[in-house]
């Protein structure tokens, strides 16, 4: 039974981390395959191997969890094939297409676990594609792993609870915040405490970063409208208007971001079949408590299947390796029983977290409305907003995908992974069709940019293959 079991894991962030780690535990040696140069995924991002710096002063209150996921995956190593720097960009057949130092090569799975974690939800405003312009996640990776921030003068724009703890990051870092603008509004969030009481730890954190940012002065605005980015050559400032006006923030960097959005492309080139969620807003691959996609061996775990939070990714993976295990024939004997259903029972309630988070930094649905024809929403193919309401008008389109082929939107080099929630609700809006009617932007390999010479290598073998 052994030798038919060849489980991959795409990621070795916390899910891939911790369903590597049940598989080895029951007798198997997974491939966990990673496109960053080292282990932990997005959270627990560990800076380059020459930085000397605290797990303290990088992860905060995560340090002891960051420090308990990497030293799992350190321990791991003789007994996984671990491929860091390596992308997963394409799968077919049973095969993942692989990218490791400008190299292709394919490898055989017969379980595959995908683990990919998710990035920020992008909403465009006038002049976002100005320097010093990044997503909340981008500034998080500059103060990670380069140990620099964005600016010398910083405001974060968006919404989500990333919003908060990056400002307390980048402040606590000595860096000048100059404010952080929520679209959310008080009343939203006292909405939700009572689902947020579901993690109440998480909660209280949440509750502690707003407290520390007010206690140090950071201006922190809520019912925000944003209006548009000053600048040419650098940002110099950020317009934006609440019930009291507009107002003009001088600053040369903004970290913006929407919540964040799953990286389901790997899925969607699997095969998996996907529903619309109403809570995330978003198409998501469907995937049992368990983990099972509808395609047969593979499996989802953490943000890439839906955005459920770092812990809840933890035990999504374990899970989802459970769940392999007793379909490769190995099931979990009476002491493991207990433990799924122990996981079982988190998992049910960081659902319900999950549900209180969107309460608390709901979508700005006003959004589409407020977005000028001028707006660029396309910045690989520079496709406007303008341009995408006349394509519907002039050809009557109302699926995102017919969209696509007539002006090119989420044609470029991120294959719509940054504009695709925005151009869909553009088209929703001016079509008058709630969002799910428009379908989304079907996923394309490569998942990812990879060098022309290599796409074309790989497409050769595959040509020449009989039908
Ligand atoms: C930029 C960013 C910063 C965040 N910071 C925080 C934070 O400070 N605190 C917090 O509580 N939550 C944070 N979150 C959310 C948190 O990171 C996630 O909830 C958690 O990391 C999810 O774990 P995961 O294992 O599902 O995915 P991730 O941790 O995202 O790990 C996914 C891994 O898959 C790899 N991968 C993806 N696609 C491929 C592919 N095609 N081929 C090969 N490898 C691939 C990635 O390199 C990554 O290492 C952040 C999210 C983002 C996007």
């Amino acid at each position: 039974m052994t030798t038919s079991v060849r489980p991959v894991i795409v990621g070795a962030g916390p899910a891939g981390i911790r369903a590597a780690q049940t598989l080895v535990a029951q007798g198997l040696r997974p491939v966990v395959i990673d496109e960053a140069p080292r282990w932990g995924g997005q959270i627990y991002r560990q800076p380059p191997a020459h930085f000397e710096r605290s797990k303290k002063t990088l992860y905060g209150f995560e340090a002891g969890r960051a420090d308990a996921v990497h030293s799992a995956m350190a321990q791991l190593l003789r007994q996984v094939d671990y491929r860091p720097d390596t992308l997963a960009w394409n799968a077919e057949g049973g095969q993942l297409d692989l990218l490791h130092q400008a190299q292709t090569s394919t490898i055989a799975y017969s379980h595959l676990v995908v683990a990919t974690g998710a990035t920020d939800r992008v909403l465009p405003l006038p002049g976002w594609t100005t320097p010093g312009v990044f997503t909340l996640g981008g500034a998080q990776v500059a103060l990670k792993f380069q140990g620099c921030a964005i600016g010398r003068r910083v405001v974060f724009l968006g919404t989500g609870p990333l919003l908060y703890l990056i400002a307390y990051q980048y402040t606590r870092a000595g860096a000048d915040v100059a404010a952080v603008l929520d679209t959310a509004h008080l009343c939203d969030q006292l909405a939700a405490l009572p689902a947020l009481m579901a993690q109440p730890a998480l909660l209280a954190k949440g509750m502690y970063y707003v407290g520390w940012l007010r206690a140090h002065g950071v201006p922190l605005h809520g019912g925000v409208r944003p209006l548009r980015i000053v600048g040419d050559t650098r940002v110099e400032a950020l317009a934006w208007a609440d019930k009291r006006g507009e107002h003009l923030l001088p600053c040369d960097a903004v970290g913006m971001g929407y919540a964040l959005r799953s990286e389901t492309q790997l899925a969607d080139i699997l095969g998996c079949r996907f529903q619309f969620d109403t809570l995330q807003r978003a198409w998501l691959p469907e995937r049992d408590p368990a983990g099972r996609s509808s395609v047969a061996g593979v499996y989802l775990a953490g943000d890439g299947a839906g955005t459920m939070g770092a812990d809840a990714a933890e035990w999504a993976g374990e899970r989802a390796a459970w769940a392999l295990l007793a379909d490769a024939g190995r099931p979990a004997g009476a002491t493991n029983a207990t433990r799924i259903a122990a996981l079982d029972a988190r998992l049910a309630r960081s659902t319900r977290f999950r549900a209180g988070l969107e309460r608390a930094f709901p979508f700005p649905l006003q959004w589409a409305a407020q977005a000028p024809d001028e707006l660029v929403v396309c910045r690989c193919e520079e496709v406007t907003a303008g341009e995408l309401r006349q394509t519907a008008t002039v050809t009557g389109a109302t699926d995102i995908n017919v969209v696509k082929a007539a002006c090119r939107v989420g044609m470029g080099r991120c294959q719509g992974r940054m504009c695709a929630a925005a151009a869909s609700e553009i088209l929703a809006h001016c079509t008058g069709l709630p969002l799910p009617a428009v379908g989304r932007l079907r996923g394309q390999a490569p998942v990812k940019p990879i060098p022309f010479m290599v796409a074309q290598a790989a497409a050769a073998p595959h040509q020449g293959a009989p039908a």
